[in-house]
């Protein structure tokens, strides 16, 4: 139950997507939106408010933002411009940055949309519910085409491996995007959690996309002094007291876990591929999930990519490695 003090405002939404849009990703052309929509909201990290108005485009785009509040700078969703993932994952360009990408990629990626622009009037995409849910409904209401160019898919061969300390990817050879998620953590209320799914637009919009962010309320005063979590309230996060969840209900009995998958699904969307193969995930993160990226594309034999193009081209990807080192997680600059 939650405390009388805090206002909830958590409304447990019923997905509501067209069934035309709701496809398995089986698809081989490449596709883009058939109309521009928005949405508005606040910035789960940085407080501030955001709107966003996704555009179609052209195939081989890609998935890019444009900051129309920094000269209508691009910044494409792809590896070699990663700059940070500590809680979030950050994209930045010639000193423009987009934060939080990753609940809004995920939706694309599992609505099947290839190619889009994201224009941006701020630096971080807002945060909304905290989930997945609302771009999948607003992706639902823009419709899709299909562009000529066929897809890019990346298929993968032989399994491949990544440790660090006490987290673990693994991805297997498979058809379809399986992934199979386990998080542990030194608390009462969230000591396992383990979640197992085919990734498909249905299944992600019903099993994934309303899963929301969360939080250790022990944690907040620290990530508030670092610049996080500025935006974050019952409203966009489950939030995990000491001895209780402060949100008056949660969606799903493991909604952490399935939270997990909908950013693995952003992150992995960064490659602007889409994956046939089970990852097999423990404890992992922004950092793991993309570091694991970089190893795969670095391990030979690994994989063969089918169709298109990459709108990415695999050296770039391979060479973001150092492009890429972690920087620690700065806040907006006014
Ligand atoms: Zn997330």
């Amino acid at each position: 139950m939650a405390s009388s003090n805090i206002l909830i405002i958590n409304v447990v939404t019923n997905v509501n997507v067209p069934a035309r849009f709701l496809h398995t990703l089986d698809g081989m052309k490449q596709t883009t939106i058939k109309r521009s929509v928005t949405i508005r909201g606040t910035g789960l990290h940085s407080g501030q408010p955001a709107t966003l108005t996704i555009l179609p485009s052209y195939s081989g785009k890609g998935l890019v933002f444009r900051r129309m509040d920094a000269g209508r700078a691009e910044v494409p969703a792809a590896p070699r411009f990663l700059q940070s993932t500590n809680y979030a994952t950050r994209l930045a360009r010639n000193g423009v940055r987009v934060d939080t990408v990753e609940h809004v990629l995920a939706a694309l990626y599992a609505c099947g949309i290839d190619n889009a622009v994201l224009e941006l009037d701020g630096p971080e995409v807002p945060s909304l519910d905290g989930s997945s849910e609302p771009f999948v409904v607003m992706l639902g209401a823009a419709g899709r085409i299909e562009l000529p160019a066929e897809r890019t898919r990346i298929r993968i061969l032989k399994p491949v491996s990544l440790l660090e300390e006490d987290k673990s990817i693994v991805i297997y050879p498979a058809r379809g995007f399986h992934v199979t998620y386990s998080i542990e953590f030194d608390h009462p209320l969230l000591k396992f959690q383990k979640h197992s799914i085919e990734i498909t637009s249905s299944t992600f919009a019903s099993e994934i996309a309303p899963a929301r962010t969360f939080g250790f309320l022990r944690d907040v005063e620290a990530l508030r002094k670092v610049g996080l979590a500025r935006g974050g309230s019952l409203e966009n996060a489950v939030v995990i007291g000491d001895d209780q969840i402060l949100n008056s209900e949660l969606r799903f009995d493991n909604e952490c876990v399935r939270h997990k998958i909908l950013d693995l699904v952003g992150d992995f969307a960064l490659l602007g591929c889409h994956f046939d193969g089970h990852v097999v995930a423990h404890k992992g993160g922004h950092h793991i999930h993309t570091d694991f990226l970089r190893k795969l594309l670095a391990t030979r034999g690994a994989y063969e990519l089918l169709g298109s193009e990459p709108a990415v081209s695999l050296p770039d990807l391979v060479a973001s490695q150092a492009a890429a080192a972690v920087a620690p997680y700065a806040p907006a600059s006014a």
